[in-house]
């Protein structure tokens, strides 16, 4: 699938709303829902190959809150992170 700007946009706007909170899990830093859509900028691998970060504590509000719920976990087959209605 390719992504254009809509997408984006989209994204910001459904990311407004509130977390799931019946997500479970945590993140294994793989670095996967930095690049779905593109590459970001501010992407980076560690030593041991985990990712990191950039700007980590001014990161954008959508990167703190994914994955939002399961509709929009794109990454769900790598992702640490898992809500009760995915197959495990
Ligand atoms: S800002 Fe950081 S957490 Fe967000 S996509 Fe880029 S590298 Fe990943
Ligand atoms: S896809 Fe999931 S496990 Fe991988 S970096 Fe993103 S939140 Fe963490």
């Amino acid at each position: 699938m390719k992504y254009n700007l809509f997408h984006k946009v989209r994204q910001l706007i459904i990311y407004l709303k509130p977390r799931d909170k019946s997500r479970y899990g945590q993140c294994r830093r793989c670095g996967a829902c930095c690049k779905f859509m593109y590459q970001c900028v501010f992407l980076k691998y560690d030593d041991e190959n985990k990712a990191v970060c950039r700007i980590e504590k001014l990161k954008f509000y959508t990167c703190s809150k994914y994955p939002l719920n399961s509709k929009e976990h794109h990454t769900k087959n790598v992702c640490g992170f898992q809500f009760p209605s995915e197959p495990g």
